[in-house]
């Protein structure tokens, strides 16, 4: 088929937007679609920590191969995009949680990860606004923060200087196995392949699709420059982030470049409205007022949710869907698709180059869930 672009990327959020910029940088005709704003879905919701995680080998190793890329890039990002490498501090309450700190450490070091491990006086140097009494906790030197929407915004512009087009308010009907897609108002763009980064919609344009939405809220308080220097985690965030049942909720805070503090998290399964839910929103906040008791005489300005597009093992579908190997998979990033976007769209553009990839691609295979697949065929 005679088609103008190489490539066509369905959602212009920060997956979408990263896969647009490593395809149009390995020379691939590239056309983003969005039926929204640039960055106007998740990741107009989301956090922006950039963190290395290690729950699994290829959490980590996907994780970590994306922070570098982030460091490698932030030259060339602007101003707007607000990369502060604030560090993450993991903050344990007990002895249990310090033995995380200590597993933590052991394994982030044997793999080259900067880290520190702070006792109760340590905490309390780096960070004088949390309780006093805290058993100690873990500093990742190289983790940093990004204005998410911004940094969409900043990846399409690389995109488009290698050539990439963007269009927005175009709403996609179908993704069409014989290669391109069918918009909303029957027109039809063909390409040789394409891809869907459309996050938590996107069993939308591939039913079956193993993602599940996971609503979290989050608040942004006024200006209090100094308040945190890090991005601050309970180790108990784990917990939360893991479970899969029961809503949860865990304290995290993060400094943003303005003065403002970020508070979150909350995690809901079964949750697809959009509407602030006061009852896990009052749980979120009294949890990070028990970590920062000051925090009380600061003002929230604003509370907002998102939908995180979770997959049954948490790590995200990066390749060839199993309806058709012209449509591709870049989804299912939950709660850590700013950090690892970047890896996304280098190990997409890989193995649509048949280049060598740095990092296995395999345990993000989307044929891992065929059987969800055919399930709901
Ligand atoms: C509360 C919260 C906190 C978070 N904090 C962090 C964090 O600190 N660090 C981190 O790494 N991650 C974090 N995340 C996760 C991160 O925000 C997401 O993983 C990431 O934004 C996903 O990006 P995406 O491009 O895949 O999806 P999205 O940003 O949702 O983009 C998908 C796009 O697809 C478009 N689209 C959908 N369907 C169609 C269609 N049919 N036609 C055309 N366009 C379509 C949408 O309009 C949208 O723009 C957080 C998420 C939440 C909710």
């Amino acid at each position: 088929m005679n088609s103008s672009y190489d490539i066509i990327i369905v959602g212009a959020g920060i997956v979408g937007a990263a896969c647009a910029m490593e395809c149009a940088k390995g020379g691939l005709r590239t056309l983003v679609l969005d039926r929204g704003p640039i960055g106007g879905g998740t990741t107009a919701a989301g956090m922006g920590h950039l963190v290395v995680m290690d729950d699994s080998e290829a959490q980590f190793a996907l994780t970590s191969y994306s922070r570098r890329l982030w460091h490698e890039l932030r030259a060339q990002l602007p101003r707007e995009v607000e990369f502060d490498c604030c560090g993450t501090l993991w903050v344990a309450v007990d002895q249990e949680e310090m033995a995380e700190v200590w597993r933590k450490q052991k394994f982030y070091e044997q793999r080259g990860v900067r880290v520190e491990v702070l006792d109760e006086a340590g905490v309390a140097k780096a960070e004088p606004n949390l309780r006093p009494g805290l058993a100690g906790g873990l500093r990742v030197l190289d983790d940093a923060v990004v204005y998410p929407p911004c940094a969409a915004q900043a990846l399409l512009e690389l995109a488009k200087k290698d050539g990439a087009e963007v269009r927005t308010r175009m709403a996609v009907k179908t993704l069409l196995p014989e290669g391109g897609v069918e918009l909303a108002d029957g027109t039809k763009i063909f390409a040789d392949r394409s891809v869907s980064a459309t996050g938590p919609w996107s069993p939308e344009l591939t039913p079956g699709l193993a993602v599940r939405k996971r609503k979290g809220h989050l608040v942004i308080t006024d200006r209090d420059p100094g308040f945190v220097h890090h991005q601050i985690v309970e180790l108990g965030y784990l917990k939360s982030a893991h479970s899969t049942g029961t809503d949860s909720v865990a304290f995290n805070i993060q400094p943003r470049i303005t003065g403002q503090m970020l508070i979150g998290s909350s995690r809901q399964f079964d949750a697809e409205s959009s509407a602030v839910d006061h009852g896990i929103l009052n749980r979120m906040l009294r949890r990070a007022l028990e970590y920062l008791p000051g925090l009380a005489r600061l003002s929230a300005i604003r509370v907002w949710t998102g939908h995180r597009a979770a997959t049954p093992d948490k790590l995200p579908m990066i390749g060839s869907s199993m309806v058709s190997d012209r449509i591709w998979l870049a989804t299912g990033h939950e709660g850590l698709g700013i950090t690892t976007s970047l890896g996304t769209g280098r190990l997409l553009a890989d193995l649509l180059l048949d280049r060598p990839t740095e990092i296995d691609a395999a345990p993000f295979a989307p044929a891992r869930f065929a059987k969800e697949v055919v399930a709901h065929e």
